[in-house]
């Protein structure tokens, strides 16, 4: 019987989530559902110098809100818990001792290896002295309580080799790898030994994780192999790289724009939307669709289909995805997720909120592209009068101190201010006057946001701005335009 799939999300607590760990997450939870098998949460938190306040929560926060409910965790419990590294400290010494006993690894008294005790530096092909201590000699060394460190023995020739999912057959020169710290000089595990043990007892069946990983498998494999374990299936994913200002691409890190999910969600990108970009972060589907929800990725998503070269975060993609998932939005759900944005900008009581909603809705790709566009409706900037001169509309400084003191006087007079009402005072001015539309569109627009770009047109912000308001801006307006002496 074929054993049930089962993948692990292992996550180090680091207090955002960066891009790259969130499509990992979502490729092992794809993998897993798509083969009706199990997401398991793993928290790996044993660098206790890194920890970071409520970085747990994070991740929690961050699964949930892209919908990706993990079947065990530390917050859910589960059969092979605990599911939280530093929780399970106690298992790895005794699975190395037994290594030593096969023959496998040896205990390593080098002061050197105190300082060695990260992987941040590991030595290419470094065997060390300590291999060869005679069994005697090591335990006299340890009856006399000598600090030491447990190394993994790397066979000295031949080749070690595995079938990555994706990348194919990765072989390596056993001489090239190093005899790796197993067990740190504090009796801890390192993140090699212990991803390995923990893979193991929690049975999980698919290693999914980042290429940069691909180099150390062949001496997880050898581990496999020293206890007599199955290897697990290996799917390495594709490295994400951001596109650089001279237009090289480097890995994707702050310098190229958001790249933590809250960034990203703080900046207004909604997380289906986010979700919906990652997923084509190295993988596609058959068809060239692009919109798919989470559930239809589960169902849609195929381990053949993830390729092995980088891909680019591209900023103008998510800002696609993103327009079409605001566009899907309701009214109601959309004055939701706008509202406080909106309101950084203006007073909420003062203008009507949904009218405001209705003029962004089509206009934006992210969220926080609101406040610098709704801000004139608050208070009109210092503008420059030349703006009231454009050649399309054929409007000229001259031409907007007419229309607008007509205006002026016409829409004082105007009993109910609706859209409607605007919309046929502003074409009968232009039509009493055989002039476009917009050549009185245009002054009258730009009179009260005093922006060259707004969204919606001169009736929609005079409808919004209120009778009083309105009069007021283009009173302004006149005056500043006769100031000129153009006459
Ligand atoms: N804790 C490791 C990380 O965050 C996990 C790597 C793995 O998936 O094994 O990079």
């Amino acid at each position: 019987m074929k054993s049930k799939v089962r993948i692990r999300f292992a996550p180090s607590p680091t207090g955002y989530m960066h891009i790259g760990n969130l499509r990992t997450a979502l490729y092992e939870y794809l993998i897993a559902k798509s083969q009706g098998g199990e997401f398991i949460l793993r928290i790996e938190d044993t660098d206790r110098n890194r920890l970071v306040k409520d970085a747990e929560k994070v991740i929690y926060d961050t699964l949930d809100a892209v919908g990706i409910r993990a079947d065990e965790g530390p917050n859910i419990g589960g059969e092979y818990g605990p599911y939280r590294q530093s929780e399970r400290k106690g298992r790895y010494l005794d699975y190395a001792k037994e290594l030593v006993k096969r023959g496998k690894a040896y205990y390593c008294f080098c002061e050197k290896s105190e300082d060695e005790g990260s992987e941040s530096t590991p030595l290419s092909g470094h065997k060390d002295r300590c291999r060869d201590i005679p069994s005697e000699e090591v335990n006299r060394l340890l009856g006399e309580s000598k600090k030491y460190v447990i190394r993994q023995k790397m066979p000295l020739e031949g080749k070690t080799s595995f079938e990555d999912l994706v990348f194919g057959k990765v072989e390596v020169d056993n001489k090239e790898l190093e005899d790796q710290i197993l067990i740190k000089s504090d009796g801890y595990p390192t993140y090699n030994f212990a991803n390995v043990i923990d893979d193991y007892e929690m049975k999980i069946t698919h290693v999914v994780r980042g290429c940069e990983y691909l180099s150390s498998t062949p001496k997880y494999n050898l581990l496999y192999e020293a206890f007599g374990w199955k290897i697990p299936n290996y799917i390495h994913l594709p490295l994400i790289m951001g596109k650089n200002e001279d237009g090289s691409t480097s890995k994707l890190s702050k310098r190229h724009g958001a790249v933590s999910f809250e960034d990203l969600v703080r900046k207004g990108y909604l997380p289906e939307a986010i979700v919906n970009y990652i997923v084509f972060l190295g993988w596609c589907p058959e068809s060239n669709r692009e919109l798919f929800t989470l559930e239809e990725l589960e169902k849609e998503f195929s381990i053949s289909r993830i390729s092995k070269s980088p891909s680019i975060f591209d900023y103008k993609k998510l800002d696609w995805f993103n327009s079409e998932y605001l566009r899907k939005k309701s009214d109601s759900e959309f004055i939701k997720l706008a509202r406080s944005y909106i309101a950084g900008a203006v007073n909420e009581e003062k203008f009507n909120m949904g009218k405001i909603a209705q003029l962004l809705r089509q206009r934006i790709s992210h969220l926080d592209q609101i406040p610098e566009m709704i801000d004139f409706f608050e208070s009109i900037p210092e503008y420059d009068v030349n703006l009231f001169q454009n050649k399309k509309s054929k409007s000229t400084l001259e031409s907007s101190i007419n229309i607008l003191s007509e205006i002026l006087d016409e829409l004082s007079e105007l009993a109910s201010w609706t859209y409607n009402n605007l919309y046929d005072l502003l074409i009968k001015v232009a039509n009493e006057r055989g002039i476009k539309n917009s050549s009185v569109m245009w002054p009258v627009r730009i009179a009260v946001s005093g922006k060259l770009v707004t969204p919606g047109g001169a009736i929609e912000i005079l409808e919004i701005l209120g009778k009083e308001e309105s009069l007021r801006r283009i009173e302004n307006a006149v005056k500043k335009l006769k100031n000129l002496n153009i006459y």
